[in-house]
């Protein structure tokens, strides 16, 4: 094993000293990421900018040589200690690497460098009248290679699915320095292994993505945010059934309980109605034309399922006004406690219900104070919990709240995580929710692309 300094020097060669830090200062940043509550007690030995593809090739066959791990980072933004370097080694923090490389109106694609932001390739893509649906809620920093890595979804995945539904192609360096390209820039492909799906939600432990070829779809005319209060949960949800029954196709159903509706207007005086137990926010899109009809029929199907105080919003100010009711939900909660803990669970649509009460019991039983957001209409919950990390008993009631969260999301038929990802928060709990066989299976192909373990080792399995 190499020592820290050979290391550093050696990536000193490899790389310009202004993209390589290893003072402990600079270090300490990035042995932690969006998550609370999953530290590690080791830095790493050092962070380095790439901004070729050459040179991340270098670094990883040297890494691969001296079995170093490696640990790919875009914005940090993960929830499930995903990014956090347990063995130290090298953080190849992608920045840099930042470039939207093509726009092609015509086969409807784009091909991007793997720190890309999301949001600017949203903005970018939607000066040719494209759009690229993907969203991770955090989209103004959030990069697309952490996306690919996470299989992030976010709010318009009910209509039009998540980051999975939008890798054409790849261009990965692979544990010992090769470049692999994987997938097509074309909209079908049937030969042979779809080996770019491998890589999504391979949380940077078969790979180091460094491009990618994505798939853009014509950007909806128009939008219109409504937003219905409910007196209890289980009409709010069971609102989405009568939705999905009428034909109706939001691009988002998101979900506030009223915890959540009393905390994001205590803090950001947004006017929601905090007397009230549950709130949906609901985008539609399409053709102007077709925005009166498809507002008057999901007020109709909003009515019959109890839903008052029906907030219709036009202008571009008021939606962006619904929409901050949402995004700051995370913020709002992290003001009540020193610390904020988020989860990810999925159940099918008919059982989200049982899920939402439940985690409300749950977290009663445990004395927790939680604000429940979720796309509702994937049926994937976020229940948000304001605690304090430094008390033990918050800490391990929080603990004991967790595991049976996952015991009753296996309960209702559905899976440990929808778009967060495993990272270590949720290893031990992974053969829970995959059989025993796909989870040798996995192993295995974890050994075929890195069998030194280097690539984000301790994450997953
Ligand atoms: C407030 C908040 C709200 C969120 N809401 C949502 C939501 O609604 N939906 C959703 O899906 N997610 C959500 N997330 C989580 C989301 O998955 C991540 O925040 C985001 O996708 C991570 O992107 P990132 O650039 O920060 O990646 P990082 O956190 O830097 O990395 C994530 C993983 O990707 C790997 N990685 C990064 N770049 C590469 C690469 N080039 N090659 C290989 N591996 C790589 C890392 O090693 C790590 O395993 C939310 C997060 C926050 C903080």
């Amino acid at each position: 094993m190499l020592t820290k300094t050979k290391i550093q020097s050696k990536l000193k060669q490899i790389l310009p000293k202004k993209n390589v830090l290893t003072t402990i200062e600079e270090c300490y940043v990035y042995s932690q990421d969006g998550t609370n509550g999953v530290e590690s007690k080791v830095l790493p030995d050092v962070v380095v900018f790439p901004e070729t593809i050459e040179e991340i090739q270098q670094i990883m066959s040297f890494a691969n040589k001296h079995k170093i791990p490696v640990i790919a980072r875009g914005a940090g933004t993960n929830l499930v200690g995903a990014c956090i370097p347990v063995r130290g080694g090298i953080i190849l923090n992608f920045t840099k690497m930042d470039k939207i490389l093509e726009i092609n109106k015509t086969n409807m694609t784009a091909r991007v460098q793997a720190g890309v932001v999301i949001g600017q390739l949203q903005d970018k893509v939607s000066e040719s009248g494209l759009f690229f649906p993907p969203d991770p809620s955090n989209l103004r920093v959030s990069t697309i290679g952490g996306a690919i890595a996470q299989s992030a979804g976010g709010p318009k995945t009910f209509k039009y699915g998540t980051t999975k539904d939008y890798i054409l192609g790849l261009k990965v360096v692979l544990a010992n320095g090769q470049l692999m390209e994987v997938g097509v820039n074309t909209i079908k492909n049937a030969t042979g292994y779809h080996l770019e799906q491998l890589f999504i939600g391979s949380e940077g432990t078969l790979g180091i993505v460094v491009e990618a070829t994505l798939k853009l779809i014509p950007k909806p005319e128009t939008t219109r945010v409504i937003m219905a209060y409910f007196d209890d949960v289980d009409s709010a949800t069971n609102s989405v059934v009568k939705m999905i029954d009428a034909n109706l196709y939001p691009s988002t159903i998101d979900f506030m309980n009223k915890n959540t509706i009393e905390t994001v207007e205590k803090f950001y005086k947004i006017g929601l109605n905090t007397s009230k137990e549950a709130a949906l926010i609901i985008e539609i899109d399409g053709f102007e034309s077709s925005m009166d009809t498809q507002i008057n029929r999901l007020k109709d199907v909003l009515e019959t399922s109890q839903a008052s105080d029906i907030v219709i919003s036009y202008s571009q100010e008021e939606q962006d006004k619904l929409w901050t009711a949402r995004r700051a939900s995370f913020g709002a909660t992290a003001k009540l406690s020193p610390d904020v803990v988020t989860n990810d669970m999925i159940v099918p649509r008919e059982n989200i219900s049982k899920l939402v009460n439940g985690i409300n019991d749950i977290c009663e039983k445990y004395s927790l104070k939680v604000c429940i957001v979720g796309h509702i209409g994937d049926g994937n919950i976020h229940p948000q919990i304001a605690l304090d990390l430094n008390n033990p008993t918050e800490a391990s009631n929080y603990e004991k709240a967790k595991s049976e969260f996952y015991k009753l999301t296996l309960k209702l038929n559905g899976v440990l995580s929808a778009e967060h990802g495993i990272g270590l928060e949720k290893k031990a709990f992974l053969s829970d929710s995959v059989s025993p066989l796909a989870l040798e299976y996995m192993k295995k192909m974890k050994n075929v692309f890195d069998p030194n373990n280097i690539l984000n080792p301790d994450k997953i399995f």
